[in-house]
């Protein structure tokens, strides 16, 4: 038990600080009720109170700004815990959100703090040469009866340990405790990350305020289980279609089937031998899979459509234009159709500030598969890695956990790495 230093009236318990009372922490803190982004008023007196079930996730608990409040000095371990129970289903991050910069304001004092929407930023204003960006989501998938957290020997157990609370805290914990960095440091906490792009916290930082994204290289602490991934692939999806000629199917010689000559685009695939490339010591491996087959009119009909959709996932020294034509010359002489396209991004390892960072921790580069917000920096010039605590397998899983000694131990590299000037 420790004191916030406020006459002894809060408490401090894994990680968070809260009032006297606070027997009735999680009473008050899953009592109150919200709907969605419009009605959240919890904590200014506005909340209506009531039952609230845990692990219904269009409820979630209010951690109530002067009720609850992190401890961003504590051990990251208990910070995840207490970060982790205040529940931030996508849209809902107000209240975490809420208790986050309040954090920041009493504990970071010496870094500039912005609140836009359910994001908040944070940076040093010094004079240090280079800039290194910390990013973390604050959203989770909805609440599968996984909340409040449960702690079993090392692991925490709750919705959003590993994606990415676990990250989240150790961000936090950093910005708060390190003294004396080598880089100026920018910290940023968002919403809506788990859901449509167009939502993305992230993409509208950049549209409001793209000046808070600038770094040397960004730190985004989604779960690797303590692997950095640079750099990702890029996306394509194609149609590729089959004509033929409609006809009665008990007198097939009359028509021309359309599925059968998708026949041809098949074996092309099959035949197909994907390219392996390294870059910056990331070996990515490229794909061109048929992902949906549709065609066919009726039981008797010999049909005269068929589409095929082929998604190539491409290593990040192609461009979107380069990757097309690629697909097109794989298609040639067939009808392509390009639906949509995700750039990659190229991990950039090999800048001053990601050298530092891949010798201050030790850690051994691997390609990102999948397309993520790094692509996002790697689009503004940012080299840009993931590396966190959690593990991406459990992401997104009820059963989801985060093990403690890959929190200390995230928070202890990162650390490191912030103390450490740029080679
Ligand atoms: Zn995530």
């Amino acid at each position: 038990m420790g004191d916030s230093g406020n006459g002894g009236r809060y408490e401090r318990k894994h990680g968070v600080v809260f009032e006297r009372d606070a027997d009735h922490y999680r009473v008050t803190e899953f009592g109150r009720q919200l709907r969605g982004d419009a009605g959240y008023t919890a904590g200014r007196g506005a909340a209506a109170a009531g039952a609230c079930r845990l692990g219904d996730e269009r409820r979630v608990a209010s951690s109530g700004v002067g009720n609850i409040k992190f401890d961003l000095t504590a051990d990251p371990v208990d910070l995840t815990t207490a970060m982790v129970d205040i529940p931030s289903v996508s849209g809902m991050e107000a209240a975490i959100a809420d208790a986050l910069e309040e954090a920041l304001h009493r504990q970071a004092p010496h870094l500039e703090i912005l609140r836009d929407g359910n994001a908040v930023l944070a940076r040093s204003a010094g004079s240090r040469l280079t800039r290194v960006l910390l990013a973390g989501h604050l959203d989770t998938v909805p609440v599968a009866g996984n909340l409040p957290s449960r702690r079993v020997g090392g692991l925490i157990y709750g919705c959003g340990a590993s994606d990415m609370k676990a990250g989240d805290a150790v961000i936090a914990h950093l910005a708060a405790t390190v003294n004396h960095p080598a880089h100026e440091i920018t910290c940023v906490f968002y919403d809506c990350e788990e859901v449509m792009a167009a939502r993305n916290g992230l993409a509208r930082i950049e549209r409001s305020h793209p000046e808070w994204l600038e770094a040397d290289l960004a730190i985004l602490a989604e779960p690797t289980n303590g692997v950095l991934e640079a750099g990702c692939q890029g996306t394509l999806r194609v149609v590729v279609s089959a004509e033929g000629r409609r006809a009665h199917s008990a007198r097939s010689w009359l028509g021309r089937n359309a599925i059968h000559a998708a026949g041809e685009v098949l074996d092309r695939l099959n035949a197909y031998q994907p390219r392996r490339v390294e870059i910056d010591g990331c070996e990515y491996r490229e794909g061109l899979q048929a992902v949906g087959i549709e065609g066919g009119v009726a039981g008797n009909v010999v049909p005269d459509a068929c589409r095929v959709t082929v998604n190539f996932r491409f290593a990040p020294d192609r461009t979107v234009a380069e990757a097309t034509a690629h697909v097109m010359d794989v298609f040639t002489g067939m009808d392509v159709e390009v639906i949509d396209s995700a750039a990659g991004a190229l991990p950039g390892l090999h800048t001053p500030t990601a050298r530092a960072f891949l010798a201050a921790t030790g850690a051994r580069p691997a390609a990102k598969y999948g397309w993520t917000d790094v692509s996002r920096f790697a689009a503004l010039g940012v080299p840009a890695v993931n590396f966190g605590p959690g593990d991406p397998n459990l992401a997104h899983t009820k059963e989801e956990y985060v093990d403690t000694a890959r929190i200390t131990e995230c928070a202890d590299l990162l650390r490191h790495f912030l103390v450490s000037p740029a080679q």
